[in-house]
């Protein structure tokens, strides 16, 4: 008798025996991590409004050629990184790789005028090969100051991601500060720095000679060739008139505000928008070998490029990612305040309420779904990462519960009107 042979879709049958994977370069963000995670995004969001910058949100994909006209059709970004595709329509569409670019052509599409500052937090995408600090899927905060000519917007701007990285516990990071010029400055200088690149063009790597006559700045901050242009001559001193004072002005204000900045004469940045300012926050303890945890600058051209007017802007983007790296795990806060345990079964609906009175008071609350032991409700308390368990049982009906603090195992019966204040201000809140 021949062997039967098994049909072909039986052993492709879907879910049959498969495991999936997170796609190369992503990651899942999974308690208790998820907490610390969820606290930087509520700070930031906080930190931007005292500010005064309002949330905005974009698709996170947009028509491909934003991207190749908005950051450059020659920056590494556009022409290595993008995660692009074609819809059912045949539109050309591509994964967001950043997210200035989007919020000008919003500022535009809505028909907005004068000043707006706009903050943002939320995933972008770009094809790098995958090692800490350097994911396919990144999340990026960042602002956007639109309007603003003026060097006290930078200043602003800057000062607020110094601010943030302060406070997420990063207290060495340094403000690493250049200024690239405006288009006029540029032009001469840019024929400047091709020429010299040229006379040394047997030194350089295959893409800084790539470069030399597309993106020539991109070559000043190649790794690859940090030894050859360390001699190179730099934007800073090729700048005129306004642009210079523009850089004084700025060099002046974060030296009167505290903030930790150092001249950095090769540093360009990746996307093609800017002039003038441009920075790069580096914490010195994070070793990762993309060590800025964030960064942006100017680009008054930006809009005009896009089909806009002429609207001078500033921002900057922080990657949650590195920063949350940087600043390593702190040990983050208990996931719930309060776990309900209940002792007398028939008492479940009662926990149920005041659960609900519980949590409406701020408090975070949780209690097993469904009748389980004493001892099971403990578990799940602890498993749970609760700081306190509250035992609703007999003494519920003189108004009293008796309250376990997990850490401690200190135990005592008090008011049940007084658990929310023993959350807030530990066992003597109440009183
Ligand atoms: P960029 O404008 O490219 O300098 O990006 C701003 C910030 O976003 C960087 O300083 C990083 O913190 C973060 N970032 C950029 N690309 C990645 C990536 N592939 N993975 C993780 N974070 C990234």
């Amino acid at each position: 008798m021949r062997p039967t042979k098994i049909p072909v879709f039986f052993s492709t049958l879907p879910g049959v025996c498969m495991s999936f994977r997170a796609p190369k370069g992503t990651d899942d963000v999974l308690p208790p991590e998820s907490r610390r995670w969820r606290e930087l995004l509520r700070s930031w969001d906080l930190l931007a409004e005292q500010y005064g910058y309002a949330y905005v949100a974009t698709p996170i994909f947009e028509a491909t050629d934003l991207f190749a006209r908005g950051v450059g059709e020659a920056t590494e970004v556009v022409e290595k990184q993008m995660y692009s595709f074609r819809d059912k329509g045949g539109r050309h569409l591509t994964l967001r790789p950043e997210v200035t670019a989007s919020v000008l052509r919003a500022y535009i599409q809505g028909g907005l005028s004068g000043e707006f500052k706009g903050a943002y937090s939320g995933p972008c995408f770009r094809y790098e090969r995958p090692q800490e600090g350097r994911r396919r899927q990144f999340w990026q905060l960042g602002v956007e100051y639109l309007g603003a000519p003026d060097a006290e917007a930078d200043l602003e701007v800057i000062e607020l991601g110094y601010r943030y990285l302060l406070d997420c516990g990063l207290g060495d990071v340094v403000v690493h500060v250049n200024s690239i010029g405006d288009a006029p400055d540029r032009v001469a200088y840019h024929a400047l720095l091709s020429g010299w690149l040229d006379e040394r063009s047997h030194l350089l790597s295959k893409d800084a000679v790539r470069r030399i006559h597309t993106n020539p700045l991109r070559v000043l901050d190649s790794k690859a060739d940090r030894e050859v242009v360390a001699d190179a001559p730099v934007p800073l001193d090729y700048l005129e008139g306004e642009t210079a004072a523009h850089h004084d002005q700025l060099i002046a204000g974060l030296q009167e505000r505290g903030i930790a900045h150092r001249h950095a004469p090769r540093l360009v940045r990746g996307l093609d928008y800017y002039n003038r300012t441009v920075f790069e926050y580096i914490p010195p303890s994070y070793a990762a070998a993309h060590n800025a945890v964030g960064g942006g600058g100017r680009y008054d051209g930006l809009s005009r490029l896009l089909g806009g007017g002429d609207l001078p802007g500033v921002g900057l983007a922080l990657g949650l990612d590195r920063i949350l790296s940087a600043a390593g795990q702190s040990p983050p806060a208990r996931a719930l305040d309060v776990f309900l345990v209940v002792a007398d079964q028939e008492r479940r609906s009662l926990a149920h309420a005041f659960a609900r009175r519980l949590r409406a008071a701020g408090v975070r609350c949780d209690l097993v779904a469904g009748r389980r032991s004493v001892k099971a409700q403990f578990r799940a308390a602890n498993r749970r990462d609760a700081a306190l368990a509250v035992v609703i049982g007999a003494e519920w009906d003189r108004g009293m519960v008796t309250a376990k603090d997990l850490s401690s195992g200190d135990e005592r019966t008090i008011p049940a009107g007084e658990v929310a204040a023993w959350v807030i201000g530990g066992p003597e809140g109440g009183r």
